[in-house]
Order: C-alpha cells, then sequence, then structure tokens
C-alpha cells in the first residue's frame, strides 16, 4: 500500500498555507509576498490574513500579480471565541469564499456574542474551506480545546514564525493525542510569515495534484494527498503489513512514529531508501513518517491507518 500522496497521479507542488499581508499585520503587500515565494520557487501561497474587525474582515487576493506557474488560493486565519487559557482561537482556513461572511470579532479579545472556535470552524467547512488547527503549543491550547475543533482537517505540527520568534513551533503532541482518540486528523507545516522577522521559507506543504489550480490543490489536501517538510523531500512509503520502505532525498535519519510511545528508527549517512520493521508498532492503529536530513530539517508523512494498509495486503 502507499499513501495517497504518493499513489495519486499527478506531480507535487510545493505551498505555504499560513502568511500575513500589510492587509492585516503583515510587512508585504499581497503582491510581494507572491512574487517572494514566487522567486523562492514555490507554486503556490495562501495569504491568510486576520480576519477581525481591526482589518475589515480581509480575505486577500493579490492584485496585480500574474504569473501562469504560481497560483494563490484565497484563505484567512479566523479569531473567534475563547480558547480554556482565556485566549481567542487562532484557525487556518484554506479555500475559503471572498465573501465569507465576517464574524462578530472587533479585534483579539474574545468577547461574548461571538461565534465559538468549534463553530466557526464549522462554518469553514460548510464553506468549502480546508481547516487548519493553527499553532497549538504557541497558543497554549489543551487537548480540550482541540478535542473540540470537530471540523478539522489538520494540525499543525510546524509553525515556522513561532519557532523563529517565540521558540514554541510544536503541534505533533496535540496531533498524536487526537490521533489516539481516533480522530483522522492530518499534519501541516506553515510559514505563518509575517516578514517583520526571518520567518520565510521554513515550512510548507507538498501536494500532490494533476495540475495547479485552487480547486485541485484544495482537493489534494482535503483527501490528504501531501507531506510537509522544512527541506529534505519524501519520494515513495511503501508499506506492507510488517515493514515499511521509505525513499526520500539523503537523509541521515528515519522513523516510523505509533501510538503512544510506541517507533521504530534507522540511522545513517545518507538513507535514499529505508526498510523498517513494524514488528514494534503492530499493536499502533496508525504510523506516521518523520525523516531528519544532517541539517536537522524534516519532512513528515500524514498519519497511516492501519486499515488502509492491511485491509489491502490481506485482499
Ligand atoms: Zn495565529
Ligand atoms: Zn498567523
Amino acid at each position: 500500500m502507499r499513501p495517497i500522496a504518493f499513489s495519486k497521479s499527478g506531480k507535487f507542488w510545493r505551498g505555504n498555507l499560513h502568511t500575513h499581508s500589510n492587509c492585516s499585520d503583515g510587512l508585504l503587500s499581497p503582491d510581494g509576498l507572491c512574487q517572494r515565494y514566487k522567486d523562492e520557487g514555490y507554486n503556490f501561497l495562501v495569504i491568510s490574513d486576520h480576519f477581525v474587525g481591526l482589518y475589515n474582515y480581509p480575505v486577500t487576493e493579490p492584485s496585480d500579480f500574474y504569473d501562469p506557474e504560481f497560483i494563490t488560493i484565497l484563505g484567512a486565519e479566523l479569531h473567534s471565541g475563547s480558547t480554556e487559557n482565556g485566549e481567542i482561537w487562532h484557525i487556518l482556513a484554506v479555500g475559503l469564499p471572498k465573501d465569507f461572511l465576517p464574524t462578530n470579532s472587533p479585534n483579539f479579545v474574545p468577547t461574548d456574542n461571538q461565534e465559538t472556535g468549534p463553530e466557526i470552524a464549522k462554518r469553514c467547512v460548510e464553506a468549502g474551506a480546508f481547516v487548519t488547527i493553527a499553532h497549538p503549543q504557541w497558543s497554549g491550547l489543551t487537548l480540550a480545546d482541540a478535542r473540540s475543533i470537530k471540523a478539522a482537517h489538520a494540525v499543525e505540527v510546524y509553525n515556522h514564525g513561532c519557532a523563529v520568534s517565540t521558540d514554541r513551533p510544536d503541534g505533533f503532541h496535540t496531533l498524536d493525542l487526537l490521533l489516539a482518540e481516533g480522530r483522522k486528523l492530518n499534519l501541516v507545516a506553515t510559514d505563518d510569515a509575517h516578514f517583520s522577522d526571518p520567518d520565510y521559507f521554513g515550512g510548507w506543504v507538498m501536494v500532490k495534484s494533476n495540475g495547479n489550480s485552487p480547486d485541485a490543490i484544495l482537493k489534494s489536501l482535503k483527501e490528504g494527498a501531501f507531506y510537509s517538510s522544512q527541506g529534505p523531500d519524501l519520494v515513495d512509503i511503501e508499506i506492507e503489513t510488517s515493514s515499511v520502505e521509505v525513499h526520500s532525498t539523503p537523509v541521515s535519519t528515519v522513523i516510523i512514529q505509533g501510538q503512544g510511545s510506541a517507533y521504530v528508527v534507522q540511522h545513517g549517512q545518507s538513507l535514499v531508501s529505508t526498510q523498517l520493521s513494524l514488528e514494534r508498532l503492530k499493536k499502533s492503529p496508525w504510523l506516521r513518517v518523520t525523516i531528519i536530513d544532517h541539517n536537522g530539517k524534516r519532512a513528515w508523512s500524514n498519519p497511516i491507518w492501519r486499515h488502509q494498509f492491511q485491509a489491502e495486503s490481506e485482499a
């Protein structure tokens, strides 16, 4: 069995799902952001400005930037309702309509008479968006907070801006606990770039699709046909009942993680084709693949559920 990111036809398109322009608190114009990401070799960008009254509830798109090889997908970072620590929710939505109905969020302070986090996440999904629980560690989210966002497709497991400026980049703990409860969530790495700090080009998704169009990319995101990276590339993953083979650009560590403390690891010099036994993970309902290169840069597969590969190899 091969996860959909590798079995699906098409090619990989590199994109950043989380960016702020000067339509909210970012430094660069929407067109300027597109130019920087295009020049860096990206294929698409989501300008996810803060959807609050302070910025007139922006769903930002470039005004004058056009490049046939580089697209933008409409989106926003939504803020409404309080998390358990009394702060406002941050929810990332990719694929929002331009006229997405404003919520009642004048600023970043939670108030009465506004949608809860779960409610606004649900409304985004109903409007067609791919929804991510943003930066759990930075926000100080509890498991109950994360669990409440029933509509989410993914957890933001690496946020480059939070890494660079607060050293709180992580979402894996939250993700793995939700996976242990059976939640079928994927994972994304993003920049959350504002360009006021060196918070760009540090985390991205590689999305498999036949074409680079907003509809095709959004469909693949919802299908889970992607992986996330800070540098190395996952080329292919093949899973049998008792082993996994990971093909990648040269890395020094390949890890398969499972539920609880379960893992298996291979260390080496320039690993490009690595076979690992699943013996120690045979009780885990899901697996994830992590590769780490000699600079410490990582790439991560989405979770792979046991029923997907066991059913296939038994058939
Ligand atoms: Zn945020
Ligand atoms: Zn943000």
